[in-house]
């Protein structure tokens, strides 16, 4: 059985985790969860990091500091896993579904800027929707398996519009845009560190910022907004979000190992470039322009949905673990399908596109062997030349 995504832990994990217990410190008080903050702060370049217990709560806290509330809207690609739009929802404002490219399966900038142009004003230094009358209050760019999205822009039309963006950089851990780290672009980003992930805690988030006062008030909404530890006093109504250090020492071990995975990931795609050239019908998702990409999952792009259900079905049955993309957020029905434009290329993608085995552990042979899988015609040849 190849795995679609499986973790590693092949550095110092034991030590960490063994010094955590021996520490006694295994809530969020012990050591290890500063450094872990400090070392990823490092690893991405950012000025400040707060850890939480998973990324969907980091998207939680980063739109909260970013000013979402109750009856705003914020733009959300639907092609991401349900958190984004989730994230939202529980602020009670209404997530907006916005088109991918086809070339990232990041949000399509041109998308919004043709949207807002048509259906936004700003009032007193706020966007609002024209129809709905709402404010648009946030705009969460997601950098799906991993590849950023075409962030320059994305960052240019929502700064003419005064929407603050949010990065959901939940699987693009290691991957830069212009040589900066995806996530550090937005008014505050938002990692994963899941068990599926490029390196996890088991369960874990972090939400970075260079801004010192969003990062103070993320911190204190993730622990109770606590304002006196001494007497119980709270001053806003906040959560129990906070990384606790058990898992921060497994983050340690991991985030030492990052830049290893990301080199790794990055021949594992290069060996399925190689073994699907040539391929009927498919293509690799590659590494959008003025990008370094981790990824995190490689994905494929059939030209039509019946060739990725065969081929789905094919490597099911061989003991290949694959996986269609997400069904669009607007298609869940658990949110109102209000959409920013056309949502045309994502439907095309989630019938199109397939995820494939990509963990840090792949051999080139296990990734021949899907690549066989996938164009068998290449196999039947093999023999053949001379
Ligand atoms: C994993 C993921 C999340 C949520 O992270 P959790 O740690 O599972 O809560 C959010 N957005 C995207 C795009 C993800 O892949």
């Amino acid at each position: 059985m190849i795995a679609l995504h499986e973790p590693v832990f092949s550095g110092r994990e034991w030590r960490y985790l063994k010094e955590c217990l021996d520490s006694g410190w295994v809530s969020s008080s012990g050591g290890f969860v500063d450094r872990f903050e400090e070392t990823a702060r490092g690893a991405l370049g950012a000025r400040h990091a707060v850890a939480v217990v998973n990324g969907t709560a980091a998207l939680h806290l980063a739109l909260r500091a970013a000013g979402v509330s109750r009856d705003c809207e914020v733009l959300v690609p639907s092609l991401t896993f349900i958190a984004t739009a989730n994230a939202a929802a529980y602020l009670g404002a209404v997530p907006r579904f916005v088109d991918c490219e086809g070339t990232t399966l990041g949000m399509d900038p041109d998308s919004v800027a043709d949207y807002l142009r048509l259906k936004a004003r700003l009032s007193a230094g706020a966007c609002v929707d024209k129809d709905s009358g709402r404010r648009i209050a946030a705009c969460v760019p997601v950098h799906a398996f991993g590849h950023p999205a075409r962030l320059d822009r994305i960052i240019e039309v929502c700064g003419r519009w005064r929407i603050p963006v949010v990065e959901d950089a939940a699987e693009s851990l290691g991957s830069t845009f212009q040589g900066k780290a995806a996530g550090t672009f937005g008014l505050l980003g938002c990692l994963s560190f899941n068990g599926n992930k490029i390196i996890t805690t088991g369960g874990g988030g972090m939400v970075v910022t260079s801004d010192r006062r969003l990062a103070a008030l993320v911190r204190h909404l993730s622990t109770q907004a606590k304002a006196d530890p001494a007497t119980y006093r709270h001053d806003m109504v906040g959560y129990n979000y906070r990384l606790p250090g058990i898992n921060a020492a497994l983050g340690c071990a991991q985030l030492e190992a990052l830049d290893a995975f990301v080199q790794k990931k990055r021949r594992i795609a290069g060996w399925y470039r190689e073994a699907l050239s040539g391929a009927k019908g498919l293509s690799l998702l590659w590494e959008p322009p003025q990008s370094r990409s981790n990824f995190w999952l490689n994905t494929v792009l059939a030209d039509s949905p019946a060739r990725a259900r065969a081929l789905m079905k094919r490597l099911a049955s061989r003991a290949v673990e694959c996986r269609a993309p997400w069904k669009p957020c607007h298609l869940q029905g658990i949110h109102e399908p209000l959409s920013a434009g056309t949502l045309g290329v994502c439907e095309r993608v989630w019938r199109t596109a397939f995820n494939v085995p990509s963990s840090a552990s792949l051999s080139r042979d296990d990734v021949r062997r899907v690549g066989r899988l996938l164009s068998p015609k290449r196999d039947a040849g093999r023999g053949s030349r001379p």
